[in-house]
């Protein structure tokens, strides 16, 4: 995989405000915040995209995320908070190194805005698509 900025910044080549270290995660700042206190969390291992991950890593991930979902509500005092996780350019991925945002709302209403245009499950094409799903895993 080609190297990021955020291989630079784990190797410490380029400064972070950092929140979280550990032999296998980082949590910094993000440079340009949706909200102040909006964070990213990102595993050492260089994978573009979260389902090519390793076990090792996505577990590692798991257990920090909630912890530093706690330390963001409480530095912020927000009300709310958005777990976001791009993968791919057309779904808005910029830096290829997979990531999760940690953004605070506030009651200001700064943080994350969603279009959510929902459509609804067909029962036949629902129970086709699981399968086809799960055999993918
Ligand atoms: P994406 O759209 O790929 O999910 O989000 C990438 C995020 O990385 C953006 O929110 C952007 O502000 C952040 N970012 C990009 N370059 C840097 C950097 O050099 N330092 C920090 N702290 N954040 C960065």
């Amino acid at each position: 995989m080609a190297d990021t900025i955020f291989g630079k910044i784990i190797r410490g080549e380029i400064p972070c405000h950092r929140v979280y270290e550990d032999a296998q995660v980082l949590a910094f700042l993000d440079i340009f915040p949706l909200a102040p206190g909006h964070t990213l969390v990102i595993p050492k291992e260089a994978k573009a995209t979260l389902g090519e991950l390793s076990d090792e890593s996505a577990a590692a991930i798991g257990r920090v995320l909630p912890r530093v979902c706690r330390g963001v509500e409480r530095a912020t005092g927000c009300v709310g908070y958005n777990v976001l996780q791009n993968n791919g350019s057309a779904a808005h991925q910029v830096v290829m190194h997979v990531h999760f945002h940690v953004i605070p709302k506030l009651a200001d209403g700064r943080g994350l805005g969603i279009g959510w245009e929902a459509g609804k499950l067909d029962g036949a094409a629902g129970a086709e698509l699981a399968k086809r799903i799960a055999e993918g895993m």
